[in-house]
């Protein structure tokens, strides 16, 4: 690039014809090029300003997308949330031969998802946080409450109390329906460590049309 080429040419601003002095000016005055540089920064800005909030408004549709698949909003009941969400199959994947959900588990004991939260901040039940708002629950730690065997326990009372898996065998039915029916009939249940025991007494007479 020469100063000494003389190059007609036509002001990218303004469109005047100008005489530029190299072959990269593109244009006619100091005034020009700086219109130009600030037109060129101000559409940059919308650009800028475009692509946000583009960004936004997929932000936004993920989390509506969010907000739909969690009907807990403000998510109160961590359980309801996880419960819905499995419910449409959305994270059918995510579940394991060795995890359940709350609601897999409220069933398998016969309770309700409630207790089930309760159990697992009384550390009765093992659970997982997959995130926030998704709770997997060790399904080992609910079948060790269903099949418990009595003598694996100096807690239990075998005077007084059942647990459920002697319910589940002495009157052969699931440990579910046991706890089912147990529920059902509002018998009174205190826990013992892992075991949930129920009086002998009150238990024989419900589960007495079993036999
Ligand atoms: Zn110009």
């Amino acid at each position: 690039m020469s100063s000494k080429l003389k190059i007609k040419k036509t002001c990218q601003f303004c469109k005047s014809e100008f005489i530029a002095k190299t072959t990269v000016t593109k244009y006619c005055s100091h005034k020009c090029a700086q219109r130009a540089y600030k037109q060129r920064k101000k559409e940059e800005k919308v650009k800028v300003a475009n692509e946000n909030s583009e960004a936004k408004k997929s932000n936004q549709k993920t989390s509506s997308e969010m907000k739909i698949s969690s009907p807990g909003q403000g998510g109160e009941i961590t359980g309801e949330i996880t419960n819905d969400v499995v419910q449409r199959g959305e994270i059918t994947s995510e579940i394991t031969n060795d995890v359940m959900t709350a609601n897999e588990a409220a069933k398998a004991l016969g309770v309700t998802r409630k207790t089930v939260y309760n159990m697992i901040k009384n550390g009765k039940i093992r659970a997982y946080n997959i995130h926030k708002r998704l709770t997997r629950i060790d399904r080992e730690s609910v079948e060790q409450l269903l099949y418990f065997e009595p003598e694996e326990s100096e807690e239990y009372d075998s005077e007084d109390f059942y647990i459920i898996s002697e319910i589940s065998k002495k009157y052969n039915v699931s440990p579910s329906t046991v706890y089912e029916t147990l529920k059902e009939y509002k018998v009174p249940k205190r826990s013992a460590g892992k075991f949930v025991k129920v009086p002998k007494n009150i238990v024989d007479l419900i589960f007495k049309k079993f036999i």
